[in-house]
């Protein structure tokens, strides 16, 4: 099912802040997950890694 986004003539001039894929949350859950992926990458303390792991599981999880 595709949204309404973008939709020439549509409900929204932009996008829909509610969507699911366009939405506010999800654009800032894509920038909470590049971030820690950023940090993931030039982290040598496996402690420090397992953290950044779970705060990307507990976002994968937690669809708000
Ligand atoms: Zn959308």
């Amino acid at each position: 099912m595709s949204c309404q986004c973008h939709l020439v003539g549509g409900p929204f001039i932009a996008e829909d802040p509610d969507c699911a894929v366009h939405g506010t949350a999800a654009t800032r859950r894509d920038r909470e997950v590049e971030e820690l992926k950023a940090c993931a990458q030039r982290e040598d303390d496996p402690a420090r890694l397992r953290e950044i792991i779970d705060e990307l599981a507990y976002i994968a999880t937690n669809i708000y």
